[in-house]
């Protein structure tokens, strides 16, 4: 199994680790500070170096298909990876910008969820745009939202993450806003569920990456609102031109 580190701290940028695993698909390492696909957010990319110099750029992270509890590191098309075997010391750096892009959208989706009340039932994060579908009949105002999400990110309102029992979130069903995804658990079979909460703003279960305070989210705005069907209002945000 993979640990992974990037779930206590989405600030780590890079960490020592051993491939625990190679096949085609791409390594597995012991541990990590790469996101895997999930969630509606994005894979990270980025290197994986040897103490020998040899690099391997790594163009997506998902889960292990066949291998649960392993995160597996896809390397780019054609790369050398003769350098990279089960046992090799690596050292595994995100590309910092990437990420950074998907912290600041996924926190802006939660301050969306604050502002629109509805159930989710749709997401998507990427580095360029992110989208949230809202299971709602009713329009949307693209303006009155984008203003929301400034008055937010303008307030600087604090963003931490917590565990909590199912037992806690059975007692708690309000606190699930998605009904697409599920809510993450620990991957150490206790059965924890993972809680994203923007203090005074938004709490609901959560397993991406996240700024550290709203302020951190900067120029985001709605770049289109859409009628996907007669029961989704789907909201699409960018960086501010
Ligand atoms: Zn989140």
């Amino acid at each position: 199994m993979t640990e992974e580190l990037f779930r206590d701290d989405a600030t780590l940028l890079a960490c020592e680790a051993t491939v625990l695993h190679a096949d085609e698909a791409g390594l597995v390492l012991d541990r990590t500070v790469f996101y895997p696909l999930g969630g509606g957010q994005a894979g990270d990319a980025g290197t994986l170096r040897t103490p020998g110099g040899a690099v391997l750029v790594i163009a997506d992270t998902r889960k292990h298909p066949a291998l649960p509890g392993c995160i597996l590191h896809v390397p780019a098309a054609g790369a050398d990876r003769a350098a990279f075997t089960v046992g090799s010391r690596v050292t595994a750096h995100i590309d910092a910008a990437r990420r950074q892009a998907h912290k600041r959208f996924h926190t802006a989706t939660h301050l969306l969820c604050a502002l629109v009340p509805q159930p989710v039932d749709g997401c998507s994060i990427t580095a360029t745009y992110a989208r949230l579908d809202f299971h709602m009949a009713e329009p949307l105002d693209k303006d009155m939202l984008t203003a929301g999400i400034t008055r937010l990110g303008a307030g600087a309102y604090r963003v931490r993450s917590r565990w909590i029992s199912e037992a806690e979130l059975d007692a708690n069903p309000g606190l699930v806003r998605s009904m697409s995804v599920q809510p993450p658990r620990s991957a150490d079979g206790q059965g924890r569920i993972r809680v994203l909460e923007i203090v005074g703003v938004d709490v609901q279960p959560c397993g991406g990456t996240h700024v550290a305070d709203t302020a951190e989210i900067g120029a985001v705005v709605v770049t289109k609102i859409e009628k996907k069907s007669a029961m989704t209002r789907r909201v699409v945000l960018g960086f501010a031109p």
